[in-house]
């Protein structure tokens, strides 16, 4: 029990303490305040869960490093619980004979509960330390080509040595109090590792056990006063700031739809992110809830392969950004900075694949992809600086409705098969429509993959048309290289041409993940709504069906891509699998697949333009694992993941055979 100054000076310092705490929080919640949009709140209740369970379960930690995470769990879940027990001994020490629980059942599985804690949260933080500190684990650093913010190196070391020291200074200290409690009152079984230690003062009298009792009260206490002020400053807000992101973020119809922007509003000055107060609040809500640790620098196929691009290095940099311009920010300052200048290089921003493992991997639901795209925006529409390579595609798109600039038949593809493909013209009463995309009219390994879905369509009796020369590029190219612009053109004119050809109360199967991502998630947004499925879907379907009957070669190995639309951005990683064991291969899967696949180096426009210097292509990366396998087909499911594979495979002698899971079906399908 406090004596009555002791109680006034506590009252005091918690008052400065959580002041000065909240002083920086409100100016975190100002910051995002400047940022674009709003956060999302609507269905309250089913957020908070979100957020509720995130914390509880540790699980968005724990799937990825397992073992690493259980060590975070427990301190997550030690924080939690603390957070009642220093409630709890404040109550005990202000409040004269305030006990909770009491010496009851309750009372007894408090005291285990908080004991047990106590040990699994000292041993987190040991396991942590060692790793950070000795291990000096490589996973933490950041390559020395990607630009980082001066101070965070060091920043985030110290940062988490004084957490360490600070947690195992408030546990520890709480830990030899319960000791001494023990050695005052005598033996408590409910406090095994507490009793442990109460041994060691058993025999030096009751003045010295009591003055201990306080003075580790003090300390443990008095530690989360001198600590609260720093919090919200480190990079820990993200205890806060992680499950308020989860809560926060937006629904989108896959992880990697993007919003649409409003071109015709005049009153808009500024299109994409020039400056961090041009990103939306999510994410400036994400620089806040960064743990930095890499877990999404572990993913990115761009940082695996020697680019400039760290999808960790970029929410680090904004963080520092705003913690160094922070009182500025907050009262409303104006935002000089360029995110190019700091946040990252400009060979980092155009290295995006747009694959979506970073979003994937982040356990506090940080998205660095969404970042990348508004920066490209705003080199794109305001500054008109990108790659020179993309003024082709880009004309391309725009005079001939297609990237390759192509002014030839759409239609030619399908004069080498044995039937006759019909168009929606010649076939108005068709059931469903085959959306060929530009690379199955134009590329010639797409046309093959083009003519096997027409195949399988054909023999199954599905009454099919496509669009012929109407078909034009759903514009993802250009959205994912920034021209919102183009995009908005190009999906317009689609929307008008596939609602004329009555789509919109048709089924639409296509070849090409990146037009079905478009065309199922972002036509949406601009009045266009479709059910699209991927060829694979429709093959697996068949076969449930009994509509198509498969006799593939037995005894041959297969492993298979998974295209990062299809996969993390559609969520089918199911489908093609069934198709391709349907069709007589055995499946060997790679070391990273389904949601943790690499990406082909393909998507994000990268395919129109020359790969950013770096140690190595990203096919070449993904194509080296396809053939440690050991098949001796590498099966795919998207003509960009089969160009960019069958590059690889031409540059490494042709070890395998790469063939869509539509060629291996047709290949394989009974008359
Ligand atoms: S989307 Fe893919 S390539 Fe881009 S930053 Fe994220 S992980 Fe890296
Ligand atoms: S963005 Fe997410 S995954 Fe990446 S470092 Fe931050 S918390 Fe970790």
């Amino acid at each position: 029990m406090l004596s009555p100054i002791e109680k006034t000076l506590f009252a005091i310092v918690a008052v400065v303490s959580l002041y000065l705490a909240s002083v920086t929080f409100r100016r975190m919640i100002r910051i995002i305040e400047r940022g674009q949009g709003r956060l999302s709140w609507d269905r309250p209740a089913g957020r908070l869960m979100t957020g509720i369970k995130a914390v509880v379960s540790q699980n968005n930690m724990i799937r990825n490093r397992p073992f690493v995470s259980l060590a975070h769990t427990a301190i997550a879940w030690g924080f939690i619980l603390y957070v009642a027990v220093n409630l709890i001994d404040v109550l005990e020490g202000m409040v004269p004979g305030f006990v909770l629980p009491g010496e009851n059942a309750a009372g007894r599985i408090y005291r285990l509960l908080v004991d047990l804690m106590t040990a699994a949260v000292l041993a987190g933080m040991v396991v942590l330390l060692i790793r950070r500190f000795i291990v000096k684990s490589r996973t933490l650093d950041v390559a020395p080509q990607v630009k980082l913010h001066p101070g965070a190196v060091d920043g985030i070391k110290r940062d988490s040595l004084i957490v360490g020291f600070f947690i195992l200074g408030h546990v520890g200290f709480r830990l030899l109090g319960a000791s001494f409690d023990i050695a005052i009152h005598g033996p408590d079984p409910w406090q095994p590792v507490a009793a442990l230690a109460a041994g060691l003062w058993a025999d030096l009298g009751p003045s010295f056990q009591t003055a201990g009792l306080h003075a580790s009260w003090w300390i443990a206490v008095g530690l989360v006063l001198a600590f609260l002020p720093w919090f919200p400053y480190s990079k820990h807000a993200h205890l806060f700031m992680g499950p308020f992101n989860l809560m926060t973020s937006p629904d989108r119809n896959s992880p990697g739809a993007m919003d649409a922007l409003d071109l015709e509003d005049e009153t808009i000055e500024q299109f994409g992110a020039g400056r961090i107060t041009d990103l939306n609040r999510t994410h400036i809500t994400d620089a806040f809830a960064c743990i930095m640790c890499n877990r999404c620098q572990d993913a990115c196929p761009a940082y695996a392969t020697g680019k400039e691009l760290s999808p960790a290095a970029l929410e680090v940099n904004k963080r520092y950004y705003l913690r160094d311009h922070m009182k500025t920010l907050a009262t409303g300052g104006v935002d000089e900075e360029p995110l190019l200048t700091y946040a990252m290089s400009e060979s980092a921003l155009w290295a995006c694949t747009t694959c979506g493992a970073c979003t994937e991997a982040c356990p506090v639901g940080n998205e660095p992809m969404f970042d990348i795209l508004s920066m490209r925006q705003n080199q794109v529409l305001m500054e008109s600086a990108f790659p020179n390579e993309l003024k082709g595609a880009f004309t391309g798109i725009e005079r001939n409705g297609n990237p390759w600039q192509m002014a030839t038949d759409r239609m030619e593809w399908t004069e080498t098969l044995d039937f006759k493909v019909p168009t929606v013209a010649e076939n108005p009463d068709y059931d469903v429509l085959l959306w060929v995309g530009c690379a199955g009219a134009f590329d010639p390994g797409a046309r093959d993959t083009a003519r096997a879905i027409a195949t399988v369509m054909h023999r199954s009796g599905i009454d099919f048309a496509v669009l012929g020369n109407d078909e034009s590029c759903t514009g993802d190219l250009a959205r994912r290289a920034g021209n919102e612009y183009l995009f908005s053109m190009a999906a317009e004119g689609n929307i008008e041409t596939l609602n004329a050809a009555g789509a919109d109360r048709k089924r639409i199967v296509t070849g090409c993940p990146h037009c079905l991502h478009t065309l199922k998630n972002e036509y949406g947004a601009l009045g266009g709504r479709y059910e699209v499925m991927h060829h694979t879907q429709l093959i697996a379907d068949l076969r449930i069906d009994g509509r198509i009957a498969v006799n593939g070669e037995e005894g041959t190995r297969a492993t298979y891509h998974d295209p990062c639309y299809l996969g993390r951005h559609g969520g089918e990683y199911e489908a093609p699998r069934e198709a391709l064991a349907a069709a007589g291969p055995n499946l060997v899967e790679m070391a990273r697949s389904r949601n943790r696949s690499f990406c082909c180096g393909a998507g994000g426009a990268q395919v129109w333009k020359e790969e950013e210097e770096g140690r190595e292509a990203v096919s070449d990366n993904r194509f080296r694992e396809a053939r440690e396998t050991g098949a001796d087909t590498l099966a795919v499911g998207c003509p960009f993941c089969a160009r960019m594979m069958n590059d690889a495979n031409k540059r490494a002698g042709e070890p395998m055979r790469v063939r869509d899971i539509a060629e291996i079906v047709a290949e394989s399908m009974q008359e």
